[in-house]
């Protein structure tokens, strides 16, 4: 294996795939009320090409995957994909990002078929605003069974991701941060990212340093050392907590220079930044019957291609395609 870096000498060893643009939710911080396009299914990557662009990716240093969408669970036969992927020789992590609806009833099958860990997107414990948040929806049952299902599993450890809105679920951060400290609950706090076509987002935003001067009633956090995760949040925990605590700051503090990943739309794109919109599409020349040889030459092209940093911070805001089509 030889490595992959990009032109900034980033190496990346990273590739998030988005199996659908299709999601069973319509989340207030993801999508416009007016919801989003979808793409024909005769667009989307079938679970072979996945695999193909996965296995050419490997070979050139990819060696974790998070499958994603949209929400990944809608797609028929998920299991099936991630043990076609935890078939390649060289990957040897595998998560999933998931709104944990239909979790539970998955989780084992997941697991078997080698699925390491889940994230599960979790922004209130309260029923009422869960159907707020998500427009009308009601599982926060389902969700919370299906937390309990992975961690039955071993689909650990399980991370809750919470998008912090202020006047939205903001009053809920010292909750949530309360069940890291007698349960093993690893939460993790997300500033709000302006999104397409998605204006009050920008009026919603609460920074991380707002968040933790927020939950400072609980004590103080301490940083969890070694280093937690590779990805993007700072991890703390309160002293004698069973879990921990992850800060991850796409606005007010940028972790681009640090960036180890791609982005693979459902519709088979490259993109090497989630909030630069330029990408490049693999799957027509796959189906005109690319060589691996030129399938890893896009893929290549694609890294050398990442942008160094998103402009968030100076107002530049992507106008194309939704989280719900990129893979957030
Ligand atoms: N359906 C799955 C889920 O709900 O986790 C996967 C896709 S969803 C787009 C993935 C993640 O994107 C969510 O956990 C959420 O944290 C993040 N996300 C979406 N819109 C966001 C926004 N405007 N700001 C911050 N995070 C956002």
């Amino acid at each position: 294996m030889t490595g992959l870096s990009d032109s900034f000498q980033r190496p990346i060893n990273y590739l998030r795939i988005s199996v659908t643009d299709r999601c069973n939710l319509r989340c207030i911080y993801c999508m416009p009320a007016e919801g989003v396009e979808l793409r024909p299914h005769s667009d989307i990557l079938s679970y072979e090409e996945i695999y193909t662009i996965a296995k050419a990716a490997a070979e050139l240093g990819i060696n974790k995957l998070r499958v994603t969408g949209g929400e990944p669970l809608v797609r028929l036969g998920l299991p099936k994909l991630i043990k076609m992927l935890a078939g390649i020789e060289a990957i040897d992590d595998i998560a999933l990002t998931t709104n944990g609806v239909f979790l539970a009833e998955y989780a084992a099958e997941l697991k078997q078929a080698g699925l390491k860990r889940v994230n599960v997107s979790l922004d209130t414990l309260k029923p009422d605003r869960f159907k707020r948040i998500t427009r009308g929806q009601s599982e926060l049952k389902q969700v919370l069974e299906g937390i309990e299902a992975a961690k039955k599993v071993g689909l650990e450890p399980v991370k809750l991701n919470m998008v912090v809105m202020a006047g939205i679920n903001d009053d809920e951060l010292l909750d949530f941060a309360a069940k890291t400290i007698d349960e093993d609950w690893h939460v993790r706090f997300i500033e709000l990212m302006p999104v397409a076509g998605n204006g009050d987002n920008a009026l919603r935003f609460v920074s991380a340093a707002e968040m933790r001067k927020r939950l400072e009633p609980l004590g103080e956090l301490e940083p969890c050392l070694p280093t937690v995760g590779n990805g993007p949040a700072k991890y703390f925990r309160f002293a004698k907590a069973k879990g921990t605590i992850g800060f991850i700051t796409p606005v007010s503090e940028h972790f681009c220079f640090n960036c180890n990943r791609m982005r693979l739309t459902a519709d088979g794109k490259l993109r090497p930044c989630l909030l630069s919109e330029y990408e490049i599409d693999l799957k027509q020349p796959l189906r005109d019957g690319v060589s691996k040889a030129g399938l890893k030459k896009l893929f290549q092209k694609a890294v050398a291609d990442k942008p160094l940093r998103h402009k968030l911070a100076e107002g530049q805001v992507p106008n194309g395609r939704p989280f719900s089509h990129v893979g957030g």
